[in-house]
C-alpha cells in the first residue's frame, strides 16, 4: 500500500510559470537576461510601496493582521466599497483558490473559456468539480454567448478573465449584458479583471458597478501583481457583496496577506503617479511593438494588457528558445491551446527594441 492524492489530482496539470531569470543564467550560461513572460511591471516597483514595505520589515517578529482591516479599508475607501465588500488574498490567486474551496463540490460544473487563464482549472479539479470549456470567438475573444449556452443546473462558477491573459483582447460591455441575463442567481460570476487598470476602450463593461449595485452572483477580482509592481509580495483582492464573501472568510489561512504586502497595498494605492506612469510607458511599448511586429510580418492580437499574444506559426517553441539563448524569456502558449503563439510581456523602450531585434534574427535563421 502507498499513498494516494485525493482523486481531483489525477486531472490536474501542473502550472508552468515563466521560466525564473536565475534558471536561465544557469542553464544557458547568458549573463544579461530580461524576462517577457509573466507580466510583470517592467518599472520596477512602486516607489511609495518600496518605502512602506521597508518601514514594515521592523516589525515582522509581530503576527499580521488576520483580517488585513487596514489595507482592506484603503481599498475600500479607494474603489467606493464598505469594509465587508472587500477581501484580499496571497494574491488574486489565492483569492481563486479560496472561491473554489467555498463554492465548489464534487461534480458541479465550472465554466471557463479555452486559451484562459489556467489557475481556474487546477482549483476547479482539486475541487473534484468539472471543467466545460467553450472555444474563443474569431479576434482571440472570449465567445460569451458560447459560455451563456454551456450554463446548467449544475454551474456553480463561470470565470470570465476580461482583458483575458494570455490573449490580451476585451469582452464588451454589450455582450456582457446580455451575458449576464442568462447568468442564474446560483452561479458566481468570477470576472478577473488582473489588467483592468491598462484598459482604454469605452466597450470596457462596468464589473466594479455590478457589485456596487448590490448583484450577490458576481465577485471581481483585482491585484498588486501587475499595474502597481509587486508581484512578489503577493497582494490580491476582490469585490462583492458581504454575503457572498462570507464563505471566503471561512476558508482561508489564518494569516494569508503578510503583513509587508499589508503594508504595501496601502503605499501603493497612493502612488497614482507611478501607476499612471506605468499605463501610460505600457501604451507607448504596446504601440511600437505592434509597429515592429507588423513590419516583421507577425499576426496578433489586439491587446488592451501589458503583454501581447503574436503567432509565429509551426516554429513558435523554435523562434522561443533561440530567444532564450539570446536572454530574452517569453511564453511558450501550447499550454493553453495556442501552440502557434508566443505570449509577449511589454518591457521598457530597450527592452522592447532587444526583443524585436532578437525575433528578426530569430525568425530569419
Ligand atoms: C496575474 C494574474 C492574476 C493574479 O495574479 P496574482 O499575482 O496572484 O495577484 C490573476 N488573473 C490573471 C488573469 C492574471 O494574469
Amino acid at each position: 500500500m502507498s499513498l494516494r492524492p485525493q482523486r481531483g489530482l489525477d486531472s490536474i496539470q501542473s502550472y508552468v510559470p515563466g521560466k525564473p531569470i536565475g534558471e536561465v543564467k544557469r542553464e544557458l550560461g547568458v549573463d544579461d537576461v530580461i524576462k517577457l513572460a509573466s507580466n510583470e511591471n517592467p518599472f520596477g516597483v512602486s516607489p511609495k510601496a518600496l518605502v512602506a514595505m521597508r518601514a514594515a520589515l521592523e516589525t515582522v517578529n509581530i503576527y499580521p493582521d488576520g483580517s488585513s482591516y487596514d489595507v482592506r479599508l484603503a481599498i475600500a475607501k479607494h474603489f467606493g466599497f464598505e469594509l465587508d465588500q472587500v477581501a484580499v488574498g496571497n494574491g488574486a490567486d489565492d483569492l481563486l483558490l479560496e472561491l473554489s474551496m467555498a463554492y465548489l463540490d464534487d461534480g458541479d460544473e465550472v465554466i471557463a473559456s479555452r486559451s484562459s487563464f489556467p489557475i481556474y482549472d487546477i482549483y476547479t479539479s482539486a475541487m473534484r468539480a468539472k471543467m466545460i470549456k467553450t472555444p474563443l470567438a474569431p479576434g482571440y475573444r472570449l465567445d460569451l454567448n458560447a459560455m451563456a449556452r454551456a450554463i446548467t443546473t449544475r454551474t456553480r462558477i463561470v470565470y470570465v478573465c476580461n482583458p483575458n491573459n494570455p490573449t490580451g483582447t476585451i469582452v464588451t460591455a454589450r455582450e456582457f449584458d446580455r451575458f449576464l441575463k442568462a447568468l442564474p442567481d446560483d452561479a458566481l460570476l468570477v470576472l478577473d479583471e488582473a489588467y483592468s487598470e491598462m484598459v482604454d476602450s469605452p466597450d470596457f463593461p462596468d464589473g466594479l458597478g455590478l457589485v456596487r449595485q448590490g448583484r450577490r452572483n458576481v465577485i471581481v477580482l483585482r491585484t498588486f501583481s501587475k499595474v502597481y509592481g509587486l508581484a512578489g509580495i503577493r497582494l490580491g483582492y476582490g469585490f462583492a457583496h458581504c454575503d457572498t464573501l462570507a464563505p471566503l472568510f471561512k476558508v482561508k489561512p489564518a494569516f494569508t496577506v503578510n503583513s509587508v504586502a499589508q503594508a504595501a497595498g496601502i503605499a501603493a494605492l497612493e502612488d497614482e503617479e507611478f501607476m499612471q506612469f506605468t499605463v501610460t510607458e505600457n501604451r507607448k511599448g504596446r504601440e511600437f511593438l505592434y509597429g515592429e511586429l507588423r513590419r516583421l510580418g507577425l499576426e496578433y492580437a489586439e491587446s488592451h494588457t501589458n503583454f501581447i499574444l503574436v503567432k509565429i506559426g509551426p516554429r513558435a517553441i523554435d523562434v522561443q528558445k533561440k530567444l532564450l539563448t539570446r536572454g530574452i524569456i517569453v511564453r511558450p502558449c501550447g499550454g493553453y491551446d495556442l501552440a502557434e503563439f508566443l505570449r509577449i510581456s511589454i518591457g521598457t523602450g530597450d527592452e522592447n527594441r532587444r526583443l524585436i531585434a532578437s525575433l528578426g534574427e530569430a525568425l530569419r535563421t
